[in-house]
């Protein structure tokens, strides 16, 4: 036994694999492999960052009123009700840090984002993973879960990485059909992506159990800055605040959200080009026999025959400088999560692949 103990579950976390990004001897990779903006961060954060700059001497708000206005005004929340955080990750900390601990079960599905179960083990919590229905969430499942120690359902809609995504009506079964002493999470990464979806905003303005996690990594380009932010009750916004850091987030990054949300014609700009762009990959890949279910989301799961040919098809990518991930800690041995890029890059992966089945 050693003298220091670190807390239970700690030993437990497996650490957090990011998508690759460098490929040893080139210089013109195209990076798809974490789900980035293939048009890069959005303009006006670019020259509000050069604005706040300057002001790096000061600490920054901690009550990020500013910010959480600004997010109340775009997308018609309740400012007291809005927490923002060091990415969407942070935010997810925080509730499960706020409701959850040794000897409370924290429920996942199958195909969930990986940084769950490091979320739940940080709380101490146990992780309870159920089973999807082809790559869907299975509200069922859930429900058939849930015990009298459930205290989060931490759900991905769209899900990373398969892209698809549960009907309202289901969403609406699930928020129903789960007990008020269970903190149902909507973690809506990819909402911008998705036609018609709310990233479950009625829900979170209207529960007292429901807690939505938005991001500024995907769609507003701003992975590398660390912003997200929480819409719930305000009695969780206040659990949550209190456990949150001060000065959570600098000056730079308050004044790079703040004028990115504002930009709603950029959002527009990307969800069209990335629906555009995606429609025209999954188009291809179906031409090549690769398996692919429709997604919602900035990127696709293409499934090989099996782990062998997906090893295969990676290499070739690779070979032409193209970084995409391969998702076997997922589930998916067989499966490549593929960004959706620009024109250009899309282009690129198709061509690719085209020279690896022909190859073949
Ligand atoms: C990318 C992603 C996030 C965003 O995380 P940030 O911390 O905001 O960068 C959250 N959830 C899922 C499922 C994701 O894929």
């Amino acid at each position: 036994m050693t003298a220091l103990t670190p807390q239970p579950g700690i030993m437990e976390i497996e650490l957090y694999q990011g998508g690759k990004s460098a490929i040893a001897g080139r210089s013109d990779v195209l990076k798809l492999s974490s789900n980035e903006n293939p048009l890069g961060p959005v303009p006006a954060a670019l020259d509000a960052v050069a604005a706040a700059a300057r002001d790096m001497h000061r600490y920054p708000s901690t009550d990020h009123a500013a910010l959480r206005t600004a997010i109340g005004e775009v997308w018609g929340v309740e400012p007291d009700r809005v927490i923002c955080g060091v990415g969407s990750d942070e935010v997810l900390q925080f509730v499960t840090q706020a409701y959850a601990g040794p000897g409370d079960e924290i429920i996942h599905t199958e195909h969930g984002f990986s940084l769950y179960p490091v979320l739940i083990h940080m709380a101490g919590a146990t992780a309870v993973c159920v089973p999807e229905r082809e790559r869907v969430v299975d509200v069922d499942a859930i429900l058939a879960a849930v015990t009298d120690r459930t205290r989060i359902v931490l759900l991905t809609n769209p899900g990373n990485p398969t892209g698809t995504m549960i009907s309202d009506a289901e969403l609406d079964h699930l928020v129903d059909a789960l007990p008020e002493t269970v903190l149902l999470v909507i973690d809506g990464a990819y909402t911008e992506y998705a036609a018609g979806y709310d990233g479950g905003l009625r829900h979170a303005a209207t529960r007292p159990n429901v807690l939505m996690t938005r991001t500024f990594s995907k769609i507003y380009g701003l992975g590398g800055l660390r912003i997200g932010w929480g819409y719930g009750p305000k009695k969780m916004i206040e659990v949550m605040t209190r456990i949150r850091q001060p000065f959570n987030l600098s000056v730079v990054q308050l004044a790079a959200a703040e004028a990115a949300v504002r930009d709603t014609a950029w959002v527009e700009r990307c969800a069209a080009l990335n629906a555009e762009q995606r429609a025209r990959l999954v188009g291809a890949l179906g031409q090549l026999g690769i398996a692919c279910d429709a997604s919602e989301t900035n990127f696709v799961l293409a499934r090989f025959a099996d782990a062998t040919e997906a090893r295969s098809a990676e290499d070739a990518l690779t070979a032409d400088g193209i970084l995409v991930r391969a998702v076997a800690g997922y589930g998916f041995p067989e499966g490549l999560r593929i960004t959706v890029g620009d024109a250009d890059q899309t282009g690129r992966v198709i061509d690719s692949l085209n020279s690896w089945r022909t190859a073949a």
